[in-house]
């Protein structure tokens, strides 16, 4: 039986729509749909104080803003996305087609195509999230998308460099200055001076996430990507000051940003508490983590290893660390999550911005039904089929025909019969 030694005040849930944050971003989006640019100027204004003649930066604009980083950054940045690259290379070469003969001359395959144009969406409101250009838009290249556009928001007014440099230097063919739900709008039906995107991708506030769930259908979505969760499986063996740490590395995104430790080890509970509380005062981010831990934080006993990873499934959290004497033993017995990270030589940070896994992850729940951003979903597989022999299209025809009436479909049923008819001189009866 677990005990909740530490509950969360409120808990996370599934963007509904329902709510007021589903209204505003209705009205945001019909706002744009409506009158095109001149809306997303006005947003702009409105909700981040960017009114610029022209929200595209060209290259010259790029160059100039590039050139104003340590050189250090640029260097670092160039090699995050070496690395987020060559895995992301890796899974689409682990792709392969496929092509088999279910009969005579019959074959079926499927191919895996790049969609054509894509919207990698960078957050920005808070923190220059130079990573999440690294995720949308090299793993998009990866996969072999013509046209990637990017937008990400001025932060309280300034460009952030760092950011820009990133979606450049990943190959964002087209780089917009524009955040919230005016720029995933734009990106997706278009206005005067952004072609619209077959698909948009990337992380983002409630407001962000929200408008991507409004909009999916009339363009794909990658995934929920909303605010950032973590939950740390830990056993007596696990280090509470590490503990600590990497529940408060997460806590900073938000303060809807759930931090959950599951633990067997009463001491590890007692002792993270503890490092929280040492820890906090002392933290630039405070203002943002405190809250964070103090509304959505959580700390869960279990009886074993066992029932923690069984609650561990339950919350489907977006980041699960695994700090166990054993931690690979997760890779069987976990479940639900959007990314694991084994062991204490690793760190949800290490995914979040340098070790080459993609850090866009389904949050609130959609870790039941998806995984996270990858290079497979920018691909559509697609299929084929060819019946090359004469006998073998016959016996499909004559198949067809009386499949196809059960459903009482004549037009199919006659498909099948002029094949039948014309390969093995089956009489058509109609
Ligand atoms: P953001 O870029 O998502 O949102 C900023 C924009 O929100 C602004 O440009 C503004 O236009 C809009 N906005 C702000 N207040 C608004 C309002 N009242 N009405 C309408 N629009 C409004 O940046 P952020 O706010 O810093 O959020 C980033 C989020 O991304 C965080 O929650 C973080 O946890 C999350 N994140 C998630 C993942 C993941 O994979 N799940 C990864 C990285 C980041």
């Amino acid at each position: 039986m677990s005990r909740t030694l530490k509950a969360a005040i409120t808990s996370s849930t599934a963007p509904s729509g329902n709510d007021s944050v589903g209204q505003a971003v209705r009205e945001l989006i019909a706002d744009v749909r409506a009158r095109g640019d001149a809306a997303v100027r006005e947003l702009s204004a409105r909700f981040d104080g960017w009114e610029p003649e022209t929200f595209r930066l060209d290259e010259a604009q790029l160059e100039k803003i590039i050139s104003t980083l340590d050189p250090q950054v640029v260097e670092d940045i160039e090699t995050v996305q070496a690395n987020v690259r060559r895995f992301a290379e890796a899974q689409r070469a682990s792709m392969s087609e496929l092509e088999i003969e279910t009969a005579p001359g019959v074959f079926l395959g499927h191919r895996h195509l790049p969609v054509q144009s894509v919207g990698a969406y960078v957050p920005g409101g808070r923190y220059p999230l130079t990573a999440s250009a690294h995720m949308t838009i090299v793993t998009a290249k990866a996969a072999g998308v013509p046209r990637v556009i990017a937008c990400t928001p001025p932060i309280r007014g300034e460009i952030p460099a760092a950011t820009v440099a990133a979606m450049h230097l990943a190959g964002a063919d087209e780089i917009y200055l524009l955040g919230g739900v005016q720029a995933i709008a734009a990106m997706s039906v278009g206005t005067e001076t952004i072609s619209p995107v077959d698909m948009l991708a990337g992380p983002g506030n409630a407001y962000v996430a929200e408008a991507k769930r409004q909009l999916f259908g009339e363009v794909g979505i990658d995934l929920f990507a909303g605010p950032t969760e973590i939950l740390i499986v830990a056993d007596d063996e696990a280090d509470p000051f590490i503990v600590a740490v990497d529940l408060l590395s997460q806590a900073e995104h938000g303060p809807d940003s759930p931090a959950v430790l599951v633990t067997t080890s009463e001491r590890v509970a007692t002792e993270v508490q503890r490092h929280i509380e040492e820890i906090l005062p002392g933290l630039q981010t405070a203002d943002i983590a405190g809250p964070a831990w103090r509304d959505h934080g959580q700390i869960v006993l279990a009886d074993d290893l066992d029932e923690a990873y069984r609650i561990a499934d339950s919350f489907a959290s977006e980041h699960v660390q695994i700090l166990t004497a054993n931690p690979r033993e997760a890779l069987e017995k976990m479940h639900t999550y959007g990314a694991l990270f084994l062991g204490e030589g690793t760190c949800v940070s290490y995914g979040d911005k340098v070790i080459g896994t993609n850090h866009v992850l389904p949050t609130r729940g959609a870790a039941r039904y998806t995984g996270g951003l990858w290079v497979g979903k920018y691909l559509r597989t697609v299929t084929y089929q060819e019946v090359r022999d004469a006998k073998s299209s016959a016996d499909l025809g004559v198949l067809c025909g009386r499949a196809a009436r059960v459903e009482l479909f004549e037009g199919h049923a006659r498909s099948g019969d002029v094949r039948a008819a014309k390969y093995a001189g089956v009489p058509l009866d109609w």
